[in-house]
């Protein structure tokens, strides 16, 4: 609306897009949640289904909002990014993954590893290595157990900062997994120039693999090029007992999905799948 008010409360009347208004509410709210404990991590186990082991779990964030309960990830982590929160958030999700495995390793139980998504927004701080570092010595945890999650479109961004903050990483001993491995925009070239461990397979690929021909093309490619290159291949949502069939028959064991668990709160991490192995 062009009319001219002069008066304030034109803006949030009918010039307004709602949209915006909520997703100003949200941000608001965002800010608030850190302070007011109302982050919450899931974790999701990495399974490896040839020696029926637990290897890693991932740390997947969700936020325990006092009126609309638990929210997705997906609803929030772009409005963070967009305003930076993603940078005090992401660190508190670094520390808190980080002292849950160092809390299951001081229990004693079977060593894996824990694996933490980073935002491009969080990659392109310059002082990420120095948090790492931080967070890794205050926690007391070993960097070979951590397992950092990035994403292609972080790597097309910068890849000056990007090689030169991986190979910091790496020489920590951390892992470097590419998550939704192609669903990004991004040439192939970065795979042979970059430190990278472990390519994850997104599960849009998996979801119809056994009806679609062109899903199963592009999983298999994935799962031959990784082996080919020496990376680590996992596949994430695995949901069926055919899904678990075709990357057995094509040697990727590295499973992660709903067949085998949903994300679950520690405790229950604890109980159904650390404690009782039965999977
Ligand atoms: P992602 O990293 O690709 O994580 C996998 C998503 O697939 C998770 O959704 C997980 O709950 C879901 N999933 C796992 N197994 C299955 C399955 O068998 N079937 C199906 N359909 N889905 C499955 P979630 O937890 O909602 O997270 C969504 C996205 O939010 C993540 O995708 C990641 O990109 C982002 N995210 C989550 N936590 C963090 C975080 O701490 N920091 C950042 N920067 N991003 C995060
Ligand atoms: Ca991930
Ligand atoms: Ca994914
Ligand atoms: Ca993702």
């Amino acid at each position: 609306s062009k009319e001219i008010t002069g008066n304030s409360y034109h803006f949030f009347s009918e010039g307004m897009d709602t949209r915006t208004f909520e997703s100003v509410k949200l941000e608001n709210a965002l800010y608030r949640a850190l302070d007011h404990e109302e982050l919450v991590l899931y974790y999701q186990p990495q399974v490896d289904y040839l020696t029926q082991r637990i290897v890693g779990v991932e740390a997947l964030l969700r936020w325990n909002h006092p009126v609309k309960g638990l929210i997705a990830p997906d609803q929030f982590i772009p409005i963070a990014e967009e305003t930076a929160l993603i940078i005090p958030i992401g660190e508190w999700v670094l520390r808190e993954s980080c002292r849950q495995l160092k809390y299951w390793q001081d229990q004693g139980y079977p060593l894996f590893s824990i694996a933490v998504n980073l935002s491009a927004r969080q990659f392109e701080q310059n002082n990420l290595f120095a948090m790492v570092t931080n967070v890794l010595s205050e926690v007391g945890l070993s960097a070979e157990y951590l397992h950092l999650e990035l994403t292609e479109n972080l790597i097309i961004k910068n890849r000056e900062l990007t090689l030169k903050t991986m190979k910091e990483l790496k020489s920590l001993g951390i892992k470097i997994a590419i998550d939704d491995f192609g669903t990004g925009y991004s040439s192939l070239g970065y795979l042979k120039s970059l430190p990278i461990d472990t390519l994850k397979i997104d599960k849009s690929f998996l979801h119809d693999v056994t009806n679609d021909d062109d899903n199963a093309a592009i999983t298999n490619t994935i799962i031959t090029l990784a082996q080919n290159l020496n990376l680590s291949v996992i596949a994430e949502g695995v949901e069926t007992k055919q899904h678990v069939e075709f990357l057995s028959a094509r040697e990727c064991y590295l499973m992660q999905g709903y067949y085998f668990s949903r994300p679950m709160k520690a405790e229950d991490i604890t109980k159904d799948f650390i404690m009782d192995r039965d999977y």
